[in-house]
Order: structure tokens, then C-alpha cells, then sequence
């Protein structure tokens, strides 16, 4: 009798409404492409590390369960990222898992979570999945943090978790240290600094972790060079984190994410010599687009930049994005993806010649073409 359900028809029973309706995270196709669209690390490790790494791995016992909560691992961590010791730590399958679990853990009946617009998509993935509400404060024109917006917000909202990307993405900037001060003061729940890309940023909340009784630092090492590892890590007061732990997965980080991440930790000069020649080249290309007609190039504390090309035609920077994959360059088209974005594209920060070969190609696509930019330059 079953049989003769149309597959369509037992799915439409069987998975949430807001599900069916849902598209999944859109990851663009990057093959023979330069990819300059995730804000990835574009170094590996160097070869000299490989072959001790290799043996490392080969020797772990993967027909047994990871570790759930990895001592060493954690140790390693906390040392090398200075995370205080009166703070507690939370692992994640990258710091998307650590959203979804503090959804989880939060979505009483009718809470919410709030942010800015724009800001990192999976805060608000997050909260709808779990069925709490989600509310966002826009950012100003100039994408800098409106306060008072957001202080009403909490007054009115009285979210459960509060996400502030800190410095934001996609915008690249770093807000007051006093108004996440303030935001933290005010807020009923739980305030999140979200510090993805702190190693480009060189600030952070992170003594203040296990002090403050309401903040989150989260971070993850994906922007450092391990994207494919997946692990991100927050630091909170202990109380916090044994209540989020009963949520997430027991077995979350694998064996060979945990020795990698150990091993990669012994050699942190390797990451901060990565980020170091990063910043440089970021504050470069800063400079070579600032320097370009028809474009408006926004500071950025992390590992990619924003522009915005300059034409009052709103498909003018889909265009351009196109013109730059006909050149075999991938960055990520954003003009559509909030009003405060229109004619915005990102661009992730690399070594310098696949910075030039972005610019050369953006140089080429622009309105007006490569004569317009050659005459510039
Ligand atoms: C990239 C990013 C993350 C997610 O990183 P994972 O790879 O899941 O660890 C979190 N927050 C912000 C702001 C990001 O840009």
C-alpha cells in the first residue's frame, strides 16, 4: 500500500515545511579556477613538516573513537592562543557546528537571536533551523556598528545569544572595543565575538573570556591555513560550557583533525609567519585597488577585502564577477545579498602573484574595460 505514495507526496509528510522550502549553502564550483572566494589560506604546510606529519598520522588507531574531550589537544590550544584559564573550552567541527550547538542548546520556546546585517549567514541558518526567531540591526551605510540601534534591539529582543563578528564579514571591519563592552552590559543572554579571522585582526577579546560571565570568544583555525581540518574552539566560563557540551555530538572532532591540529600547534611559527605575509599583502592590494578608477575599497582587518564597483547600473558588479571567472579568477559576487551590498564583491587576500593575476583580470573587467585601468596605472 506504502508503494504507492509518490515519493514527492512522503516527503512533503515527512520534512519540515521551512526545510523543503530551504536552499542548500551554495559553494561555487572552483575547478582550474584561482579561488578567491572563501577567504582559504592559500599556503600548505611546508614540505620539510610533511613526512613527520605523515608518520604521525599513519600511526593513529583509527578504528577507535576519538577522544570527546582531548586534553592534550585542548592544552595545546590554550597555550597557543592564550585562552585564560579560568575559561572553559568548546570544540567544534569547525565553528559552524559551535553555532548550530548554542542554537540548540538556546532555542527555548520564543527565543531569538540577534545580529547585524550584513554579517555572517549561518547566525541566522542557525537560529531558523533550531525555530528560534532571528533579528539583525543593519550596520550604517559606511558599515560601521550603530549602538544605540543595536542597545534597543536588546532592550526589545531580549535575545538569548547575541553574534557579533568581530571584525565582521563580509564588511572587514573591527567595531569599538567599547560598544561590544556595552553590548556585553546590556545583553540578558549570551554576547558571542565571533574572531574568525583574528589572526589577521591582531585584537581580541579573548582575556576576557571566563572573566566576563556573559562572553563568548569563538574562533576557528579554518582562515589559518586549516579549512579542510574543520575545527573551531570557543572559551566561556566553565558553568556555560558544561551545559553546551550535553549537545554536542560526543565524537565530533575525528582522530586525524585532532593529531593534525596538535601536530600544526607545535609549529604556530609556520601560521604566524602564513597570517603575517597576509596582512602585508592585504594592506597591499588595500592600496592597488584604492588606487584603481571604479572601485571603492573598504578597510579590512581580516584576510579579504570588500569593494564596491562604482556605476549606478545595480548588475554592474555581477558582470564584473563574471568577467573575472571568464579570467579564471573565483571571488564572491555579494550584490545581491543585502541592500548595504549592492554592487559588492569580496576578494580573499593570497601569495602575490594570484593577487596580481586578480588584479590584472579585475583590471580587464571593469566598465570601460582594460584601456580605463591601464591609463590609471
Ligand atoms: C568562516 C567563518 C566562520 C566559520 O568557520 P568554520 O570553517 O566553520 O570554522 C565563522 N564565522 C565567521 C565570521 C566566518 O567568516
Amino acid at each position: 500500500m506504502s508503494a504507492t505514495v509518490p515519493l514527492a507526496e512522503r516527503i512533503r509528510a515527512v520534512v519540515r515545511d521551512d526545510v523543503r522550502a530551504m536552499k542548500a549553502y551554495p559553494v561555487a564550483q572552483a575547478e582550474g579556477l584561482i579561488k578567491l572566494d572563501l577567504m582559504e589560506n592559500p599556503f600548505g604546510l611546508p614540505p620539510e613538516l610533511r613526512g613527520e606529519l605523515a608518520r604521525r598520522l599513519a600511526a593513529l588507531e583509527v578504528n577507535r573513537y576519538p577522544a570527546p574531550r582531548p586534553a592534550g589537544l585542548m592544552a595545546a590550544l590554550r597555550s597557543a592562543m592564550d585562552i585564560p584559564q579560568d575559561a572553559g573550552i568548546l570544540l567544534g567541527n569547525g565553528s559552524d557546528e559551535l553555532i548550530s550547538i548554542l542554537a540548540q542548546a538556546c532555542a527555548r520556546p520564543g527565543a531569538k537571536v540577534l545580529s547585524l546585517a550584513p554579517s555572517f549567514v549561518m547566525y541566522e541558518a542557525s537560529a531558523r533551523l533550531a525555530q528560534m526567531g532571528f533579528e539583525a540591526v543593519p550596520l550604517r551605510a559606511d558599515f560601521s556598528l550603530d549602538l544605540n540601534a543595536l542597545l534597543e534591539a536588546i532592550a526589545a529582543h531580549a535575545p538569548a545569544l547575541v553574534y557579533l563578528a568581530y571584525p565582521n564579514n563580509p564588511t572587514g571591519n573591527l567595531y569599538p572595543r567599547s560598544a561590544i563592552e556595552a553590548v556585553a552590559d546590556a545583553a540578558p543572554g549570551l554576547v558571542i565575538v565571533d574572531e574568525a579571522y583574528q589572526p589577521f585582526a591582531l585584537d581580541t577579546f579573548m582575556p576576557a573570556a571566563g572573566r566576563i560571565d556573559n562572553l563568548v570568544v569563538m574562533r576557528t583555525l579554518s582562515k589559518s591555513g586549516l579549512a579542510g581540518a574543520r575545527l573551531g574552539y570557543l572559551a566561556a566560563k566553565p558553568e556555560w560550557i558544561e551545559q553546551f557540551d550535553k549537545v554536542r555530538p560526543p565524537f565530533n572532532v575525528n582522530v586525524l583533525t585532532q593529531c593534525y591540529v596538535e601536530f600544526v600547534l607545535e609549529h604556530r611559527d609556520v601560521l604566524d609567519r602564513q597570517a603575517a605575509l597576509l596582512r602585508r599583502e592585504r594592506d597591499q592590494l588595500y592600496r592597488a585597488l584604492g588606487e584603481l578608477g571604479g572601485v571603492t575599497v573598504f578597510p579590512s582587518a581580516g584576510n579579504f577585502l570588500l569593494f564596491r564597483i562604482k556605476s549606478t547600473d545595480p548588475d554592474a558588479a555581477s558582470r564584473v564577477f563574471q568577467g573575472l571567472k571568464q579570467h579564471k579568477v573565483l571571488i564572491k559576487d555579494l550584490s545581491r545579498v543585502h541592500p548595504l551590498l549592492a554592487n559588492c564583491l569580496r576578494v580573499t587576500v593570497s601569495f602575490p602573484e594570484e593577487n596580481a593575476a586578480f588584479l590584472e583580470a579585475l583590471g580587464a573587467s571593469l566598465p570601460g574595460g582594460a584601456e580605463a585601468v591601464g591609463s590609471e596605472s
